[in-house]
């Protein structure tokens, strides 16, 4: 964004130097215009708001979550039921291609509550939220990964059957 801005600067006074007398009025404002869309679209693009929850039914409220490859995603997560995190826990994780749901939950299931059920230090996954249960709410911020789709999961035992959806960057 700075930067962008700063390039705008300096091509305004160029612009300004290499116009004289009255075409400079005319100059400054079109070059006023590109400044403008150029903040706007930028701004869009790199940032995305993602709202999910998960509930007391082992449901995600999204099966499919999209969007574009390099985009900041904010992820906000909401347990929307009433059980607690040990009978009911949910979280957010994303894994990386390749990575098999069933032998990953299994790994999740076995480290447990110690490695809030992310096994082998993170090294299967590009992002994921802390576990929480009904009522809690958490958030993740991480950089969307090149174009593909990628698996989500609750990583909670027994969970990962129902709960699971498709994470697509275009
Ligand atoms: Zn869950």
């Amino acid at each position: 964004m700075k930067f962008i801005k700063y390039i705008f600067a300096l091509t305004s006074i160029s612009i300004m130097i290499s116009c004289g007398g009255g075409d400079q009025k005319k100059e400054e404002k079109k070059s006023v215009k590109i400044g403008t869309s150029t903040s706007t679209s930028t701004n869009d693009e790199n940032t995305v708001n993602v709202g999910l929850t998960g509930n007391d039914l082992m449901q995600f409220s999204a099966k499919e979550i999209k969007v574009k490859a390099g985009q900041k995603v904010n992820l906000t997560f909401r347990h929307v039921g009433k059980m607690e995190l040990a009978v009911m826990g949910h979280n957010f994780v994303l894994l990386k291609p390749g990575t098999e749901i069933p032998a990953f939950s299994l790994e999740a299931a076995n480290v447990g509550k110690d490695k809030d059920w992310i096994p082998n230090d993170g090294k299967d996954v590009i992002a994921h939220t802390k576990m929480i249960g009904g009522g809690q709410s958490t958030s993740v911020t991480f950089t969307a990964p090149e174009a593909g789709t990628y698996d989500f999961i609750c990583s909670f035992p027994g969970h990962s059957g129902l709960m699971k959806g498709k994470f697509i960057v275009e």
